[in-house]
């Protein structure tokens, strides 16, 4: 992330307030009806890539978990991230070695996700793989997941 433009970058805000407390629900619903627990950490470390602007590094949760500012024990966020990703709730963008929450509300899936080099934003969108996927199936793969990174800058950073 650069910030050699000179617009504002703000349109890329997290969510707050009742949103982020109905995403939190949702996600304990969701974690309930696959017989899994959204326990403590879990939860603490979603509620963070659900809060952020742009994509968060492990050592940005493990800074930030303590609501009092005490960090957490690194294997606490990373036993999180695991879970959290294993069951779609979170995504890892390779490229930046982050982690950025799905919107999608989808059990685990294929991501597709455009980051702007400006802003550091990553905004996720639904991948078409299917041709690819069926192709891949029939050379014998069995694929679990694809997760495409397409860099540039959103529209907000190029009007700077
Ligand atoms: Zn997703
Ligand atoms: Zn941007
Ligand atoms: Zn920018």
């Amino acid at each position: 992330m650069t910030d050699t433009c000179s617009h504002p970058h703000g349109s890329h805000a997290g969510i707050r307030g009742a949103a982020l407390a109905a995403a939190l629900t949702m996600a304990e619903a969701r974690c309930a009806a696959g017989q899994e627990r959204l326990t403590e950490p879990r939860r603490r470390v979603l509620e963070l890539l659900l809060q952020a602007k742009s994509p968060l590094k492990a050592y940005d949760l493990i800074a930030a978990y303590g609501t009092e500012g005490q960090a957490a024990k690194p294997p606490t966020v990373y036993r999180a991230l695991e879970f959290l990703e294993r069951l779609g709730f979170a995504h890892r963008i390779e490229s930046l070695n982050a982690y950025v929450p799905c919107r999608m509300e989808a059990e685990s899936h294929s991501a597709a996700f455009l980051i702007c080099d400006c802003c550091g934003a990553a905004q996720e969108f639904e991948p078409d793989f299917s041709g690819q996927l069926a192709a891949a199936r029939e050379a014998g793969y069995a694929v679990r997941a694809v997760t495409l990174e397409a860099r540039g800058l959103c529209a907000e950073c190029q009007t700077g």
